[in-house]
């Protein structure tokens, strides 16, 4: 049938060593996936399951991008992720199957306009503002996990103008990889082009314009974004 008005472009990832780019379908954001920064937003890690979250797909910003600050917040944060992406869809999918549908990893920022987060979460209502903003979801291209495999310890930091501001290793990750993806599979059926931003280390904290964000993951990749 005849679009009424042009669909929105496909929005892409580029596959690092220029191997093509991965189309985008859905961002699922994983809540507290390191204890540290559980603590620090005031929760105990040690009884939650994981929870989940979603931006939409336009909401991701490449690599090396300058971002302009975003409107409605007085209290922009950075969250540093590792970011996987889903190659081969499923429902219910076995944690012990479930790095066999990745097809590769990337850094992301989990952009949060905390404020607006903080007023949701007091009032009881969805996170999207806080969360699901224009542009909240950096992401480098993604390192294939036929040429990386599956990275489960290794750093991963965020830096500020320079000073670093999270710092954690991947083996601190509450929920596994795997985990996630066979608890995530149970609850929405994931199909290839799905990214999950596995949660940040402590260390969350303000940004404003004029930083230099530069991101970490040992074996992966590195990032960096400009606010203006
Ligand atoms: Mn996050």
């Amino acid at each position: 049938m005849k679009l009424v008005f042009p669909a929105a472009p496909q929005v892409t990832v580029p596959v690092s060593g220029g191997d093509g780019a991965v189309p985008v379908r859905r961002i699922w954001c994983v809540g507290r996936n390191y204890a540290e920064h559980a603590r620090e937003m005031g929760h105990d890690p040690d009884r939650e399951l994981p929870f989940f979250f979603a931006k939409p797909a336009d909401a991701i910003v490449a690599n090396g991008s300058s971002i302009a600050y975003p409107p409605g917040t007085k209290d922009l944060h950075h969250e540093i992720e590792l970011v996987v992406v889903i190659g081969k869809g499923g429902s219910n999918i076995k944690t012990a199957d479930a790095l066999g549908h990745v097809f590769g990893y990337g850094a992301g920022l989990d952009m949060t306009r905390r404020d607006l987060q903080g007023q949701a979460k007091k009032m009881g209502r969805p996170w999207e503002m806080g969360k699901g903003f224009d542009q909240s979801a950096p992401c480098t291209a993604i390192q294939s996990a036929a040429k990386i495999g599956h990275p489960a310890r290794g750093a991963i930091w965020l830096k500020v103008n320079g000073q670093t501001k999270q710092s954690g290793d991947l083996s601190q990750q509450i929920w596994k990889v795997e985990e996630t993806i066979s608890y995530l599979s149970g609850l929405v059926a994931l199909a290839p082009g799905d990214f999950i931003y596995n949660g940040t280390p402590a260390g969350v904290g303000p940004v404003v314009a004029g930083d230099r964000l530069e991101g970490h993951i040992d074996n992966v990749v590195d990032l960096t974004i400009t606010y203006r």
